[in-house]
């Protein structure tokens, strides 16, 4: 028997069901626990392109993913009256939008459905408890059950509990110095097929972005010393975010509404994860949980699937896992050093704290939006060149 058949992935999210997929696909049995009682689909717009393109592709789900386009046309920077600044459209290579926009959850549905016949799913269960064994690992469920695997893999995200029941102190956070909150609230007449950015002092960043579901998709990101935000509990998280946001101006009333209402709020402290090593005997790690670069990166997503074919493949091609875990470690950390490189200044440019700031970096974005400065930039920029792969994904089958 191949010894390294029956593996446990933890966390449904991007990597999770990437991971199983390609491991069911090269034979493996594979069961996923995620500790939410169902998919956790919050969360604005992520972007499939380069290397999360070709995987999307390779698993046969970029039609999947062109259907679930958000629609947006582009993005819009505004005052504080809601008076556009400057605009870039979906083909100006200064727009985030790309041209296959989906919305996080919208993705993590459809690797769940193009998932579920073939991996086993366990929803609101978490590993209490690893005991690993010459044959095998012994794992503890917080349900109090107890099952063997030959291996265990977290793609448990930035958080991940298991990694650190691995190798506590030995993982290290970069904290960029913002914490972000995403929810999803009830369409207003301000909001359109474009998306909007708003600039408050105190260094608030307001995003609002159109779903495809009739609501729209609302981040707030703010400076901040590290406090600890992620680790309270929502009606906490809830009131830091409307004690954050009283004196912001701008949509700042209607927000507050939707913060205490909202259902699916997600905050979290804007940190990269710098782990020396991605495995340990018979337990890795993959996406976030190993290698979080931060949406400021724009990587999450190519990361996170690129790193779970790697993964799947490696353990594909042979019976020894540590040297499949370290044949996945030596051809991903390039290319997670190279993502979590930041410019300069970034992230704390583009969040002044004072009213000056705003207006000075206000008049910055009016700048190069307009017209000329946007043909200038085009002659040097475009979204259609055909970008050098950025990592090799190998055909393992
Ligand atoms: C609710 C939510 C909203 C997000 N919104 C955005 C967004 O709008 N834009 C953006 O760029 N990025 C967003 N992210 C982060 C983005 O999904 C990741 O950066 C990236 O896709 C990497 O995915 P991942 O699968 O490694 O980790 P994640 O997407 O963080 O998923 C981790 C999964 O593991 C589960 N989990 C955590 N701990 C355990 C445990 N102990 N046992 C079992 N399961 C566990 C979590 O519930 C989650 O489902 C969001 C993440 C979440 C969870």
């Amino acid at each position: 028997m191949n010894p390294t058949k029956k593996i446990l992935v933890s966390g449904a999210s991007i990597a999770g069901p990437t991971l199983a997929y390609w491991l069911h696909y090269y034979g493996f049995d594979v069961t996923i626990v995620e500790r939410f009682p169902e998919l956790r689909l919050g969360g604005q717009n992520v972007d499939v392109k380069g290397p999360a393109l070709e995987v999307i592709r390779k698993m046969n789900l970029e039609d999947a993913v062109r259907e679930a386009n958000t629609t947006e046309v582009g993005l819009r920077f505004v005052n504080q009256k809601n008076e556009t600044l400057a605009e870039f459209s979906k083909e100006s290579a200064l727009s985030m939008t790309q041209e296959l926009e989906i919305l996080r959850g919208d993705l993590v549905n459809i690797l769940y459905e193009h998932t579920k016949a073939d991996v086993r799913y366990i929803f609101g269960d978490y590993i209490k408890d690893l005991n690993e064994q010459p044959e095998h690992m012994e794992v503890t469920f917080n349900s109090g059950k107890t099952e063997v695997y030959n291996l265990v893999i977290s793609a448990e995200g930035i958080g991940s509990n298991t990694r650190n029941l691995v190798f506590k102190e030995r993982v290290k956070f970069k904290y960029l110095g913002v914490y972000t909150a995403y929810l999803t609230i009830q369409k207003a007449a301000t909001d359109s097929r474009w998306a909007r950015w708003c600039n408050a002092p105190e260094g608030i960043v307001f995003m609002m972005r159109p779903d495809s579901y009739g609501t729209t998709r609302a981040s707030i990101t703010f400076l901040s010393p590290e406090k600890g935000y992620e680790k309270l509990r929502i009606a906490e998280q809830k009131q830091v975010l409307i004690d954050k946001i009283k004196n912001a101006g701008w949509e700042a009333g209607r927000l507050t509404k939707e913060i205490s209402k909202s259902e699916d709020l997600y905050f979290e402290r804007v940190s990269q994860v710098k782990a020396p090593l991605w495995h340990k005997g018979r337990f890795a790690m993959t996406g976030d949980a190993a290698y979080c670069a931060t949406p400021i990166s724009g990587k999450g997503i190519d990361l996170s699937m690129s790193g779970a074919y790697i993964l799947a493949g490696e353990l594909s091609m042979t019976d020894d896992y540590e040297k499949a875990f370290t044949k996945y470690e030596n051809r991903m950390r390039g290319y997670v050093e190279s993502s979590q490189k930041l410019p300069p200044g970034i992230p704390g440019i583009v969040y002044p704290t004072s009213g000056i700031g705003v207006n000075i970096l206000n008049g910055l974005f009016s700048l190069v939006g307009s017209k000329p400065v946007q043909k200038l930039i085009s002659l040097f920029t475009s979204k259609n060149k055909a970008a050098k792969s950025e990592i090799e994904l190998p055909d393992y089958r």
